[in-house]
C-alpha cells in the first residue's frame, strides 16, 4: 500500500519521441481526471500536428535499422521488455487504475498477461523468416513469398484497456520489424506514456513512440500521413469511420477492433451455478461493464428465466459482493465509469430503461453521493450501480446499442433456433457466450453464432494462443504478427 500511495500525487507525463521524454512543442498540457473522485490527478500533453509530425519522423527514421536487424535480435529486445514488466507491474497497474477506474484487484493478472505477450512476440519474431511460401510455377520460373514489415504503424488505443491494447499492438508490430507510434486515449494516457518511457529505455531510439492528444485534433494527421503505412484502432465505430475517411486519399492497411453487443446465452440444461457466475463476470465485475466483449444481452431460456435473474440479483445486491470505493484498495470490487462523457452516456441509457416495456430488476441508481453517501471525496466520481433490465424482446433500445457500462438486459427465449436468431439480430459480431451441458447444442451454436469469439461454459477467455477480432460492425483484423506484415511475391527466371 505504501508503494501504491506514491502514485496518488499529481505528476506530469510527457510524450515519448525518438527515445526521449518530450514536451509538446507549444507546451500545452491538460488534466487527467480520476474517475473515482472527479479530480485532476496528473497532467498530460495536448499535442498538436507539429508534435505528430515529430513522432512520425522519429518512427520513419528508425525503421530501416530496426527492420534490417536479424529477427532473432529483435526478439531479444522484446524478451528484455518481458523481463522488465514484473519490476514495474505495480506502478503501471496503479496508473491505469487512476486513469480509468478499473479496480486494482481485477487487474492483478494483467502484469503476467503483458509479460506473456512480449515473450510470445519475441518467439514469433524468430519465426517470421520462415512464414513465406515457395510456389512451383512451371518451367523456367521459381516463385516464393517473403513476409515484410509495412513500415510505420500507428496504434490507437481506447480508454478502457490502454496497457493491454498498447501491448498487443506494439509487441507484434515490432516483432515483425515495423516501428510504432502509440496514440492513447486523451482520457487515459498516463499509463501508456509511462509504459512508453520504460520501453524506450530498452529499444533503440524511435522504434517506439507515444503521443498524447485529442483524437479529433491529431487523428487525421497521424493516420492520413504518407509516411504512416498501417493503422490499428481499438475503439468505436465512429472513430473507424473517421479513419476510413482520413485514409481514403491514400488507402492503407487497417485493423479495426470495435464494439459489441454480445449475447450471453443460458440454456435450461446448463450448470446454473456456473452460468450465473458467467453472467455476472461477463459484464458487471469486469471494469464495470466497460469492456468490448461485455455480455450485455443475457438470453435466458424461459423455463429458468426467473430463477437465473433471481440468482444474479442476489449477488449483485449483496454489499459484500459489490463494494464501491477506493479503486486502489484491493478489497474494492467495483469501480466507476472511466470518464464524464461516458458516465453521461451510461446514465442516459438507465434513464431510458423503463421505456418500451423495460423493467429494472436491480440497480438503476447513479452518482457518487447516492452510491457512496458517507464518503465525501467520491461525491463527484462517476459511479453507476450494476443494473439489470428485463425486456420482452430484442427490439428495446438497450438491446440495440452498445452502452459500455454495468447495464445488461435479460431477454427470454424458448427454443435453440430462437436463441440463435436473437443472438445474431444485432449489427455487432464481437463475442458470444453459451451455457449448456449438451455438447451437440454447443457445437451447433458455435457454428451458427455470428461472432469473432464464442465461449462455451466460460466467458471472456482470451489468450496469446488465439486470435481476437470481430465480424460485422465489430471490425476486422487481429493484432497478430502476420497482420503486421505483407506478403511479397517474388519470381526468379531460372531458364
Ligand atoms: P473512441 O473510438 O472514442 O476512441 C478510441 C481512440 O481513437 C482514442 O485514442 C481517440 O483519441 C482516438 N480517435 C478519436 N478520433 C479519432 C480520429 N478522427 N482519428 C484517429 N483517432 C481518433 O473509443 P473509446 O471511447 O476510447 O473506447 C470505447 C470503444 O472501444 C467501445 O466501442 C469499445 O467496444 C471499443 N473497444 C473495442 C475493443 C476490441 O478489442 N474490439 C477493446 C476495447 C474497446
Amino acid at each position: 500500500m505504501q508503494k501504491i500511495n506514491e502514485y496518488r500525487q499529481v505528476k506530469e507525463y510527457f510524450n515519448i519521441v525518438n527515445g526521449e521524454v518530450s514536451k509538446p512543442k507549444d507546451g500545452k498540457m491538460t488534466n487527467s481526471i480520476d474517475p473515482a473522485t472527479g479530480e485532476a490527478w496528473a497532467k498530460i500533453p495536448l499535442s498538436k500536428e507539429a508534435d505528430a509530425e515529430q513522432v512520425i519522423q522519429a518512427a520513419r527514421g528508425a525503421f530501416e535499422d530496426w527492420s534490417s536487424l536479424p529477427a532473432r535480435a529483435r526478439g531479444d529486445y522484446l524478451r528484455k521488455i518481458g523481463d522488465m514488466i514484473p519490476q514495474h507491474t505495480t506502478e503501471l497497474l496503479t496508473l491505469e487504475t487512476r486513469n480509468n477506474g478499473w479496480v486494482l484487484d481485477e487487474y492483478a493478472y494483467l502484469g503476467e498477461v503483458l509479460k506473456q505477450i512480449w515473450y510470445d512476440a519475441a518467439g514469433a519474431a524468430s519465426l517470421i523468416g520462415s512464414q513465406g511460401r515457395t510456389v512451383q510455377m512451371g518451367v523456367g520460373n521459381f516463385g516464393f513469398t517473403l513476409r515484410k514489415p509495412y513500415g510505420v504503424v500507428v496504434g490507437i488505443l481506447p480508454w478502457n484497456a490502454p496497457l493491454f491494447t498498447f501491448t498487443i499492438k506494439a509487441a507484434y508490430a515490432l516483432a515483425a520489424g515495423n516501428t510504432v507510434i502509440i496514440k492513447p486515449s486523451e482520457s487515459a494516457a498516463v499509463g501508456s506514456l509511462r509504459y512508453g518511457e520504460l520501453l524506450s529505455q530498452i529499444l533503440p531510439p524511435g522504434v517506439i513512440n507515444v503521443i498524447s492528444g485529442s483524437g479529433r485534433e491529431i487523428g487525421d494527421y497521424l493516420v492520413g500521413h504518407k509516411e504512416v503505412n498501417k493503422v490499428s484502432l481499438t475503439g468505436s465505430k465512429t472513430t473507424a469511420e473517421m479513419i476510413t475517411k482520413a485514409t481514403a486519399h491514400m488507402p492503407k492497411s487497417l485493423i479495426f477492433e470495435l464494439g459489441g453487443k454480445s449475447p450471453n446465452i443460458v440454456f435450461e440444461d446448463a450448470n446454473l451455478d456456473q452460468a450465473v457466475q458467467g453472467v455476472i463476470g461477463g459484464i458487471y465485475t469486469r471494469n464495470a461493464g466497460q469492456i468490448c466483449v461485455a455480455g450485455s444481452r443475457v438470453l435466458i431460456q424461459r423455463s429458468i428465466y426467473d430463477e437465473v435473474i433471481a440468482r444474479v440479483k442476489q449477488f449483485m445486491t449483496d454489499k459484500e459482493f459489490v463494494k464501491f470505493g477506493d479503486t486502489l484498495n484491493t478489497s474494492t470490487t467495483m469501480g466507476p465509469i472511466a470518464n464524464s462523457a461516458q458516465y453521461e452516456r451510461v446514465c442516459s441509457y438507465i434513464d431510458d430503461a423503463t421505456k418500451d416495456g423495460g423493467e429494472i430488476v436491480f440497480g438503476g441508481r447513479y452518482g457518487g453521493e447516492t452510491l457512496l453517501p458517507n464518503e465525501a471525496k467520491y461525491a463527484n466520481g462517476y459511479w453507476v450501480e450494476p443494473t439489470l433490465v428485463k425486456v420482452e424482446n430484442n427490439e428495446h433500445k438497450l438491446c440495440r446499442e452498445e452502452i459500455f457500462g454495468p447495464v445488461a438486459v435479460a431477454i427470454p427465449f424458448d427454443t435453440e433456433e430462437e436463441a440463435i436468431q436473437i443472438a445474431n439480430d444485432t449489427n455487432f459480431g464481437l463475442a458470444a457466450g453459451v451455457w449448456t451441458r449438451d455438447v451437440g447444442k454447443a457445437h451447433r451454436l458455435i457454428d451458427k453464432l455470428q461472432a469473432g469469439n464464442v465461449w462455451v461454459n466460460t466467458y471472456g477467455m482470451v489468450g496469446v494462443d488465439l486470435p481476437f477480432g470481430g465480424v460485422k460492425e465489430s471490425g476486422y483484423g487481429t493484432d497478430s504478427i502476420l497482420e503486421y506484415t505483407y506478403e511479397k511475391a517474388c519470381v526468379i527466371n531460372i531458364s
